[in-house]
C-alpha cells in the first residue's frame, strides 16, 4: 500500500494540504464557518440564486408533486416532464435545435468529450482550461493537443500540423481561476476553416456574460450546428447540475453514447424544476446581472487603485497575484482574521498562487468596504 501519511506529511510540508471547510449557514454574502461571521468572496453564487424565494418555492411544490429522489437514470424512469420542460426552455435560452440535463459539470465533461470524438479524432484544448475538460479528454480516444493559454496562432499551428479526420476544439469561454475570457471570434473562425467542433464551457459564463446567455450572446456569435454550449447550474444559476445545448442530431447521439448520462441516475425533479425557475428568472430579468457587473466594477477599480495584480481579469472572478504558496497563504489567514472568507487557490489547481475573489450581486457597499480597508491596511 502507498504510504499515505507519507505522502500527507509531504503535503503539508509543501503547504499544499488542503482541508474541507463546512458552512453552518446559508450561501451568501456572509457565511458562518467555525461559528464566526465571514464576509464570502470565494462562492459561484455570482446572483444570490441559492437563496432565491422563487427558486425556492419552485422546489417546494416540485418535491410535493414528484417526492424527492428520482431513482434512476434518465434512460429508465429517472425524468419526469419537468427535465424536458428545462431541456425546451434552455435551448430557447440558448437558441440551440436541443438540450440535454448532466448531472454535475464535471459530469458533463467526461460524458460528452468522449462521446464526440473517436481515435480518428484530435482534441484541441486550451492550457487553463478546467480540470474536468482535462478528464473528458484522458476519457477520450482521440489524439490530444494542448495549446497555450488563448493563443490563437498556437492553436492553428497545432490543427494544421494534425492529419486526423475530425477535429474538436474545447475552451472554457471564462476561466474559472483567472477570471478572463476566451477570444471565442477567432476560435470561431478557425473551426470554420478546418471544420472543426467547437466546444465551449460557460460555466461562468452563463448568468454573467452576454446578457446572462453566455459566451455566444457576448461576442454576438450565432449558434452554429457544430457548436455545442456547455454550461453548469451551478455556478450563477444557483443550483446543480448542467447541460449540453446544440443541434438535435448531437444532442440525440450524447443521450445513446454519453456514459454519465446513461449510467447514472439523473437528478431529483426538485432540483430540475430549481433549474428551470432560474432559467425563467434571468431570462425575464437582468437586474440581477447589472447588479453583478456594478459590484464586480467597484471592487475591481478599488483593487487596481490599491496597486494589486489582478492578472488577466475581466469578469466577476478576480484572482490577486500574491508570489508565492506562503504570502497567499498568509494573506488568507491574514483576511480570515478580519472577517473575510478567501481562499488561497495553490498548485496544482494554479501555476500561480493566488487569492481568488469572486463578487456577487448579492455583496453590499459595506461588504466591499471591508475587504477594500483589510487590503489597505495589507
Ligand atoms: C465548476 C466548473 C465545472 C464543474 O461543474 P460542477 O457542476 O461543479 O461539476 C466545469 N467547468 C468549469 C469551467 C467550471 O468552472
Amino acid at each position: 500500500m502507498i504510504d499515505y501519511f507519507k505522502e500527507l506529511e509531504i503535503l503539508k510540508k509543501i503547504k499544499n494540504y488542503r482541508k474541507i471547510m463546512d458552512r453552518l449557514s446559508k450561501q451568501g454574502s456572509r457565511i458562518i464557518i467555525h461559528n464566526r461571521e465571514l464576509i464570502n468572496f470565494s462562492s459561484n453564487d455570482y446572483l444570490g440564486l441559492s437563496n432565491h424565494p422563487y427558486l425556492i418555492k419552485k422546489v417546494f411544490s416540485a418535491i410535493e408533486k414528484y417526492g424527492y429522489g428520482s431513482s434512476a437514470s434518465r434512460l429508465l424512469s429517472g425524468g419526469t416532464i419537468l427535465s424536458s420542460k428545462l431541456e425546451k426552455a434552455i435551448s430557447k435560452f440558448k437558441n440551440t435545435e436541443s438540450a440535454l440535463i448532466f448531472n454535475t459539470g464535471y459530469s458533463a465533461n467526461t460524458g460528452i468529450i468522449p462521446a464526440l470524438t473517436n481515435s480518428e479524432t484530435a482534441i484541441f484544448s486550451d492550457e487553463l482550461n478546467h480540470a474536468s475538460i482535462i478528464d473528458g479528454c484522458r476519457l477520450s480516444k482521440a489524439d490530444k493537443f494542448i495549446y497555450i493559454h488563448k493563443d490563437i496562432s498556437h492553436l492553428e499551428k497545432l490543427i494544421k500540423d494534425s492529419n486526423k479526420k475530425h477535429k474538436l476544439i474545447v475552451t472554457d469561454s471564462v476561466f474559472s481561476m483567472d477570471g478572463d475570457i476566451a477570444p471565442l471570434k477567432e476560435i470561431f473562425e478557425i473551426c470554420k476553416k478546418y471544420e472543426a467542433l467547437l466546444y465551449i464551457d460557460d460555466a461562468h459564463a452563463t448568468g454573467v456574460i452576454g446578457n446572462g446567455k453566455g459566451s455566444l450572446s457576448h461576442f454576438n456569435i450565432k449558434p452554429e450546428p457544430w457548436i455545442i454550449q456547455m454550461s453548469t447550474f451551478s455556478k450563477a444559476l444557483g443550483s446543480y447540475g448542467a447541460f449540453a445545448a446544440g443541434a438535435d442530431k448531437i444532442i440525440k447521439w450524447l443521450i445513446n453514447t454519453s456514459r454519465s448520462l446513461i449510467y447514472s441516475t439523473t437528478l431529483p425533479p426538485c432540483i430540475v424544476a430549481g433549474n428551470l425557475a432560474a432559467i425563467e428568472l434571468i431570462s425575464k430579468d437582468i437586474s440581477l446581472i447589472n447588479k453583478l457587473w456594478e459590484n464586480r466594477n467597484k471592487l475591481y477599480l478599488a483593487l487596481k487603485n490599491l496597486g494589486f495584480d489582478t492578472m488577466s481579469s475581466q469578469t466577476p472572478i478576480i484572482p490577486i497575484k500574491t508570489g508565492s504558496v506562503e504570502n497567499t497563504l498568509k494573506m488568507s489567514n491574514y483576511l480570515y482574521k478580519k472577517g473575510i472568507y478567501a481562499p488561497a487557490i495553490r498548485p496544482p489547481t494554479v501555476k500561480e498562487a493566488r487569492i481568488r475573489f469572486t463578487v456577487t450581486s448579492v455583496h453590499n457597499d459595506e461588504d466591499l468596504e471591508i475587504l477594500i480597508d483589510a487590503l489597505k491596511k495589507l
